[in-house]
């Protein structure tokens, strides 16, 4: 470790993984890091997951990557990677750029970054796309993640922060409801805000096809609908319908605080209960049930509240945007959003997929969460980044567009790739695989030999979360900071050092400094981020890194006031939106209508006779890229599990620890099998987070929500068999 690290100090800092962002205290220095939960920050106060206790480990691992790797052979990836200079490698990437650019145009170079990167990263890596190669190739893996519920919370609200009020409230409501989230499993702190709801006596509904740790919390107080994979929206249609039929509906609420809301209603009339119970398998009562608890919780019926929730289940669809749209119609319906104790949002899965589409890592936007398209939202951060907004590209190809289309004719023919795996977690991997490899050059900043990594002619190793300063912006859209807590490894370079270093032997704008337009300093680049963000939907510019050493956060927007630096006057954030108004053009919500679209692959009898969907597990985060080398969490959830009930392992002959082998239209993967009467007889439910022989995108479906371009990750057609390995 570098200079400092003898000095044995404690930290207050946050988890490198999931949007909770649960607080941390880390001990580092002299000896191998130590952590333990921080009990003073509001999301976890005092808890933690088997992910978070495990996360130091990542910091001095022994796979971890402590200098850039280079293809012995230049050009030839069957060459074997090996150690080079930090200078060799960039000596590659600049002439791998320039000449890429010279030969193909600006956009035949490629940037996809992750959701993991600091709010800071984020920024810096959307500019140094626009303004540094001035390609309008730029996308992130939050377009897996959350691009359905942003586009469905724009629409109807006005704007995307994924909960428009703090996780805290939970323990208000007297209800609620999660579609296709599994948080006592993928996030257990947050656990202890329903928890507390419950403890008073709240209902809970879940709607999830598998019996999952919340779905079982649910049956026992509440409702679990487990409609099948890819049902989601009729069943949800159904609940509007019923609501409107048994009186349910906030009259005042809807008149005075929404506009469309009789279309959307029009639109649910035709989905009667009993059709919605032959198309979900989900009963007729149960569906009643669950908006009775909803509606009694409403504040107008003199209920303390009730929360809706989205979770990726509903969302990874091909028609994720009309769920979530949804979902908010019937919130709506309830009068909801902005009481107290009430409202709808959408979890958020990684650590920053909020701040990474809030600053420009999404095709179509800049800082700000500003359109791409919009002449005014080009001339403000033109303005602020010194160049002429003419000059900034347009919008690109959403994640898997760009990625279909690698190495073809005006395609992307030379990708960096930050913070993110997609051979393991874009769908159809094997495709994705294909299309890296007609890339004439790869970058992959890690700081592990991801399965991604491994394919690239060049591998810069990276700082890690406990090793460098930055930003993030959690579930609740508090931003928080992440502070630094010991120095990065010798031949590690933190990811703004490298954009800086790119920046320097890069063509840029006539005007611009290297050093000024990419600094390397993370407060630096926040001070610039709240000028770029001022004005915009995600307003930071009222939120300093001084207020975020000395607050548990800052909930954006959060305005600059004037004179706000010199009389200490200052916004204090906005924890709850929708109070008194939406910010739409008539301070409405605008409700969607909405119609079902089936799942895009049918099963067929004889060939793809079952239905497959994804998930995770508790001990594994993502692609498994960095849960997969820790030891405790290897110990806890060792290899990939294929659940299956036990009348359809009865019938394929399997028995619980039994190989399978499931086949769909893409492709084929080798699992474990779990029998379990957790998942109905047609499903089959596969974690998407391992490698090798187990890759569950490797059979997943491409096709696209026609909105957010959200992939069809959570529902497909799928053969299953034993596989004998002899
Ligand atoms: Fe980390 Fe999320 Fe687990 Fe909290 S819940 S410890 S943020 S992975």
């Amino acid at each position: 470790r570098a200079a400092g690290a003898a000095q044995r100090s404690t930290t207050r800092t946050h988890c490198p993984y999931c949007s909770l962002q649960c607080g941390i205290l880390l001990t580092a220095g002299g000896r191998p890091a130590t952590l333990e939960p921080d009990p003073d920050f509001p999301t976890n106060r005092g808890g933690l997951c088997s992910k978070g206790w495990t996360a130091h480990e990542l910091l001095d691992h022994p796979e971890r990557l402590l200098t850039p790797l280079v293809r012995a052979v230049p050009g030839d990836r069957t060459s074997p990677l090996v150690p080079a200079s930090w200078e060799e490698a960039l000596d590659r990437v600049t002439a791998a750029i320039t000449g890429t650019q010279a030969r193909h145009g600006r956009d035949a170079v490629g940037v996809f970054g992750g959701g993991g990167l600091t709010n800071e990263k984020a920024y810096a890596l959307g500019k140094f796309a626009r303004v540094a190669l001035r390609t309008s190739a730029i996308d992130y893996n939050g377009r897996f993640c959350m691009s359905s519920a942003a586009a469905a919370m724009n629409r109807v609200f006005g704007v995307d922060r994924g909960l428009p009020f703090p996780l805290a409230d939970l323990a208000a409501a007297d209800a609620i409801m999660i579609t296709g989230g599994n948080p006592a499993a993928t996030m257990p702190p947050a656990m202890q805000h329903f928890d507390a709801a419950r403890a008073r006596g709240a209902s809970l509904v879940v709607v999830d096809p598998r019996r999952t740790p919340t779905a079982a919390a649910a049956a026992a107080q509440g409702v679990h609908l487990a409609p099948v994979p890819g049902t989601d929206l009729p069943l949800l249609l159904g609940m509007l319908h019923v609501a409107v039929r048994d009186g349910f509906v906030d009259r005042e609420y809807v008149d005075t605080r929404t506009t469309g809301f009789d279309a959307a209603a029009a639109a649910a009339a035709q989905w009667w209960p009993d059709r919605v119970e032959r198309t979900t398998g989900v009963p007729e009562g149960d569906l009643r049930r669950a908006v009775r608890l909803m509606a009694a919780a409403s504040p107008t019926r003199g209920g303390a509240g009730a929360i809706m929730l989205s979770g990726r289940g509903a969302e990874q669809h091909a028609n994720g945007t009309d769920t979530v749209l949804a979902q908010a119609n019937l919130a709506l319906a309830l009068g909801l959003p902005g009481s107290p104790g009430s409202g709808f949002g959408t979890v958020t899965g990684q650590g920053n997929g909020q701040g990474g589409r809030e600053h420009g890592l999404k095709a179509d936007q800049l800082p700000g969460y500003r359109s791409i398209s919009d002449p005014a939202a080009r001339a403000h951060v033109a303005g602020v980044w010194g160049v002429d907004p003419d000059a900034l590209p347009g919008p690109g190809r959403s994640a898997y567009e760009m990625i279909d289309a690698l190495g073809s004719a005006g395609g992307v023919r030379a990708l960096l790739l930050l913070a993110s795996n997609p051979v393991v977690s874009a769908p159809d991997a094997e495709r994705v695989r294909r299309r890296l490899a007609a890339l004439d050059h790869l970058v992959v900043v890690d700081f592990f030999l991801s399965e991604t990594a491994a394919l690239a002619d060049v591998v810069l190793p990276t700082a890690q979360w406990a090793e460098e300063a930055g930003t993030m912006t959690n579930v609740e859209g508090r931003v928080i900071l992440r502070r630094r807590a010991l120095a990065p490894p010798d031949g590690v370079r933190d990811d703004l050092e490298l954009l800086n270093a790119l920046a320097h032997r890069l063509d840029l704008p006539a005007g611009l400094d290297a050093d000024a337009a990419f600094p390397t300093e993370p407060e630096a680049v926040f001070t610039e981020l709240r000028r770029a963000s001022a004005g915009g939907r995600a307003d930071y510019s009222g939120i300093t890194y001084e207020r975020l050493e000395a607050e548990q956060g800052v909930f954006w927007p959060c305005p600059s006031l004037e004179g706000q630096d010199d009389d200490g006057e200052q916004h204090p954030g906005t924890p709850r939106l929708f109070a008194d108004a939406f910010p739409t053009h008539d301070g409405r919500a605008q409700c969607a209508v909405v119609r079902y679209t089936p799942r895009a692959e049918r099963t067929s009898a004889g060939e793809f006779p079952y239905v497959l969907t994804t998930g995770r597990t508790m001990a594994q985060y993502q692609s498994g890229a960095q849960t997969r080398r820790v030891r405790q969490l290897v110990m806890t959830d060792p290899d990939a599990r294929a659940e299956l009930h036990p009348d359809l392992a009865r019938r394929h002959g399997v028995a619980d620890g039994d190989l399978v082998r499931l086949t769909t239209r893409r492709g084929t993967a080798l699992f474990r099998a779990r029998v379990t009467k957790d998942v109905v007889t047609g499903t089959v439910f596969v974690p998407f987070h391992w490698g090798g022989m187990s890759v569950a995108n490797a059979l997943t479906d491409t096709r696209l929500d026609p909105v957010s371009r959200m992939p069809e990750f959570k529902a497909c057609a799928v053969r299953l068999e034993r596989h004998d390995p002899h």
